[in-house]
């Protein structure tokens, strides 16, 4: 439903094969352990460097991206999350352009975000690997899986056409939604 921004076979390999692998890793490494009575999120708050948090922090960062993407999404938002870009960015389009450098500037395998300071402020945030904000004090309200595949199908090795091509897939009701819980 995401073409012809993110194909059909990105999301069979995506989805269904390497955001499998992490649930079927994980849930084979948790099993008879005290893990396995937790939420993914405490496992993520929790569980030392290693494979636990690895899979599990590669579970909670694969479906948030899934659920920030919507067919016939992009566009710009509105309303209070629209107001708080201005503030700190003067424009949607000056927020888009740092926000897509930083998706392009993550060094090798890793993610970009938008998320919400405790101060209620929005700021960006790269991550490398399997590693998320969810670990320290800020809200994730967005992001964008630059690991090669996520897009390595589509446009082969051209990150940034991944990244043109993403935008046009945001739901940024959801976003809102974050922002405002
Ligand atoms: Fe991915």
């Amino acid at each position: 439903a995401l073409a012809p921004h993110i194909s059909r076979e990105t999301l069979e390999y995506h989805h269904d094969k390497h955001h499998a692998a992490y649930v079927t890793n994980l849930n084979n490494l948790i099993k008879g352990t005290p893990h396995a009575e937790q939420s993914l999120e405490d496992i993520v708050r929790t569980a030392p460097a290693g494979g636990v948090f690895n899979n599990a922090a590669q579970v909670w960062n694969h479906t948030f991206y899934f659920a920030g993407l919507k067919p016939g999404g992009g566009g710009e938002p509105t309303g209070a999350l629209m107001d708080a870009i201005k503030a700190r960015w003067g424009s949607f389009g000056a927020f888009q352009e740092d926000f897509t450098k930083c998706a392009v500037g993550t060094f090798g395998s890793g993610w970009a975000w938008l998320v919400k300071t405790p101060e209620g402020k929005l700021d960006l945030r790269s991550t490398s690997n399997a590693a998320t904000p969810l670990t320290g004090a800020d809200t994730p309200l967005l992001c964008c899986d630059v690991w090669e595949h996520a897009y390595y199908i589509d446009t082969r090795n051209a990150r940034p056409k991944y990244v043109e091509n993403w935008w046009k897939v945001v739901d940024w009701t959801g976003v809102a939604k974050r922002f405002a819980g």
